[in-house]
């Protein structure tokens, strides 16, 4: 009889969330949130499908559960998120310990699934729904000492990338109502959190239609600061092709909108965008860098990109690299193509560039990153900025660590400083990674 549930989530922030919303629903139906996996009648695994290393993690996981399972046999495993909609019951002949498998659009059903699953029964439910955005759900905090939230905006994806799992495995995109998300939001800041991120596979195509008003992404970002003055707001993930003036002058208006946006690029070669089926070329990238920078100058810039991709050559990768060096991001993402099965590039692109060329690839990006990183927080030096305090740093005692405005991390003396403090502070060294300030009065 499940009466205590312990869950483990990877993957990207959406991940996070959607834990959130799963403890939620468990809890309202009477079970009991633990922190400790000994404790637990039901253990669940939040799974991500976007690399296969990521699926690789979680099998490990389920082969670790057999231990606890020998003492406790009655303990149920539950798997969910993207791996379970990409693998569906095909899973439950892989991983034999598992008892109930559940789609990123069916947590609602999770106690009804539960019941089955204590009867001895394999239960399942990975219907995609184009409406469900857990609207009515008010997350239940599980990191309870956290100061910074992350609140989703939408569900699903229409993009249909060539290379990426996500529209099969999170379905079509839907918009959440205005007012459940200020509602969120407000019960965040009650609740002391310094910080909310807004979540979404592509913010940028927020579309939430009420009456004869339609809201769309700056809309709601304009709400959402207006609507919680006192909390930093940041907002992921963007995409290109999506990424409005109207945003970037709503951020501009508002002190407590970070400065910072991730906007990936995934390539710098045109030829490449197009195979990727990312529906913008290099010059349009260009130009929305060029707005970030008149509108909102200084503003961070992260990216993420890939090398290796169906049939890049060296003049491909070289674009990538320009591309890079004129940008100059703070912080990228950078990865090896990894095939997913299901894509559409898994069915008409072969994976053709070989490994050995996509590490060296990948080496040279990394290594070019290094430099731009860290020049760009050599820029920093002498500069004040507020810090908002995530904890005592992990490599020293006597040391707080926390993030500036634009996302960059910052360590300075701990002091009495304790997290979810607001400090103003001077930066007067750094590394690539890390600027290294003084508290200013
Ligand atoms: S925008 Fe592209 S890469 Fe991002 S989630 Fe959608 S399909 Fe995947």
């Amino acid at each position: 009889m499940v009466k205590k549930f312990y869950i483990e989530t990877y993957g990207c922030q959406m991940n996070v969330a959607d834990s959130e919303v799963v403890a939620a629903v468990l809890e309202k139906e009477g079970y009991e949130f633990v922190k400790d996996i000994e404790q637990a009648d039901l253990i669940i695994v939040n799974t991500c499908s976007v690399r296969e290393n990521a699926e690789v993690r979680v099998r490990g996981r389920l082969h670790h559960f057999k231990s606890l399972q020998k003492k406790r046999p009655e303990i149920l495993i539950a798997l969910i998120g993207c791996m379970a909609e990409r693998l569906k019951d095909e899973l439950f002949e892989q991983e034999k310990n598992i008892d109930i498998i559940v789609g990123p659009d069916s947590y609602l059903q999770f106690p009804k699934l539960i019941k089955e699953a204590e009867h001895g029964d394999n239960a399942m439910e990975v219907e995609l729904s184009l409406t469900e955005t857990y609207k009515d759900i008010c997350p239940t905090r599980i990191d309870d000492n956290s100061i910074s939230g992350f609140v989703s905006i939408m569900r699903g994806c229409n993009n249909f990338c060539t290379y990426c799992i996500v529209p099969y495995t999170r379905g079509r995109e839907r918009s959440r109502e205005v007012q459940s998300i200020v509602n969120e939001c407000k019960d965040l800041e009650a609740r002391g959190y310094k910080e909310i991120t807004l979540l979404g596979q592509n913010v940028n195509s927020y579309n939430f239609v009420d009456g004869d008003k339609t809201f769309v992404f700056h809309d709601l970002l304009e709400i959402v600061a207006q609507s919680v003055p006192s909390l930093r707001i940041r907002f992921s993930t963007s995409h290109p092709k999506d990424m409005s003036d109207d945003m970037l002058k709503i951020m501009a208006k508002y002190d407590n909108i970070c400065k910072y946006i991730h906007l990936p690029v995934q390539s710098g070669s045109d030829s490449v965008l197009k195979l990727m089926n990312r529906k913008y070329t290099k010059d349009w990238y260009m130009g929305r860098i060029e707005a970030i920078k008149k509108y909102l100058p200084g503003c961070g810039l992260s990216t993420d990109v890939f090398v290796g991709f169906h049939g890049e050559t060296d003049e491909d990768f070289q674009d990538t690299i320009d591309l890079m060096k004129d940008v100059r991001f703070d912080l990228a993402y950078m990865f090896k193509y990894s095939e997913r099965e299901g894509t559409y590039a898994s069915k008409k692109l072969p994976d053709n560039v070989p490994e050995d060329v996509k590490g060296s690839r990948l080496a040279k990006l990394i290594e070019i990153q290094r430099e731009t990183s860290f020049e760009s927080n050599k820029a920093d030096l002498g500069k004040t900025f507020e810090v908002l305090v995530e904890g005592i740093s992990k490599k020293r005692e006597d040391q707080v660590y926390g993030r500036t405005s634009q996302n960059k991390v910052c360590v300075f003396a701990r002091e009495d400083f304790k997290r979810g403090d607001l400090v103003n502070v001077k930066v007067v060294e750094c590394t690539s990674a890390t600027l290294i300030a003084e508290p200013v009065l």
